[in-house]
């Protein structure tokens, strides 16, 4: 490659890896995103439709408008809006909170529930990709954008999500192994041969060990631990 090619390739790509990597991420989120709109004219509704429906049918309950609009990063406009037309074309419908009767909760009705399950499925272009990448390139890959998301929600700009290391049943280290030690001598033999390889991270809620490929980043058992316990969470977190 010439000296002017190689310098217009760094220009274009950046000559920092953080760099080259945000233009990766720019690029699939290209393909993602012309992927979605595709999916969604085929279905009548928009990325955001969708997205919402994919959002309440994970959840397994009704969510209020506001938790909607957080969780998706929509303004309250914009999500009020989707959710009227998700509602006209009966996907969804509002209905009284159960824990507010001022309040109005949004859940997926059952023809919505068919939908939400179409919905979730465009994205498996990108699963079969990774599919083809060994296992410990998806574990790393993974822990990155783990990270990096964990790192988007501590600067805000990424909305917060119900994650491993922010929720009170995450246990790391010395914690996590004197768990499972009290669980039993059989079980803190296992957690010590996988302590030499990676740090001990247990749930102790669902009492299952966790590693760098296991941590969920969207998980219905999540209940939010304390600032305090979430900032020491983090820093064993980034080493990991
Ligand atoms: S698996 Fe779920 S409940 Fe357990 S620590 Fe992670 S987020 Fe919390």
């Amino acid at each position: 490659m010439t000296k002017a090619a190689q310098t217009s390739e760094e220009a274009v790509n950046g000559d920092r890896p953080a760099d080259r990597i945000t233009q990766g991420l720019l690029r699939l989120n290209t393909a993602m995103r012309n992927r979605a709109w595709n999916w969604a004219e085929g279905a009548g509704l928009t990325p955001t439709q969708g997205e919402i429906l994919v959002l309440l049918m994970q959840r397994r309950t009704a969510l209020r408008l506001n938790d909607i609009a957080r969780e998706t990063a929509l303004t309250a406009a914009t999500t009020s809006d989707a959710v009227s037309t998700l509602e006209e074309k009966g996907l969804v419908e509002k209905r009284r909170a159960t824990d507010d009767r001022r309040a109005l909760a949004v859940k997926l009705t059952a023809r919505g529930r068919t939908a939400a399950k179409r919905a979730a499925q465009w994205p498996g272009f990108v699963s079969g990709a990774l599919g083809s990448l060994r296992d410990e390139e998806q574990t790393a890959l993974y822990s990155g954008l783990f990270k990096l998301i964990r790192e988007l929600e501590i600067q805000g700009t990424m909305p917060a999500h119900r994650m491993c290391g922010t929720c009170r049943w995450f246990e790391t280290g010395a914690t996590a192994e004197a768990g499972t030690a009290r669980r039993g001598a059989r079980a803190a033999t296992k957690a010590t041969k996988a302590t030499a390889a990676s740090p001990a991270f247990r749930c102790t809620t669902l009492s299952q060990p966790l590693d760098r490929s296991s941590l969920r980043l969207d998980c219905l058992a999540y209940e939010a631990a304390d600032v305090a316990t979430q900032a020491r969470h983090w820093k064993i977190l980034k080493q990991a």
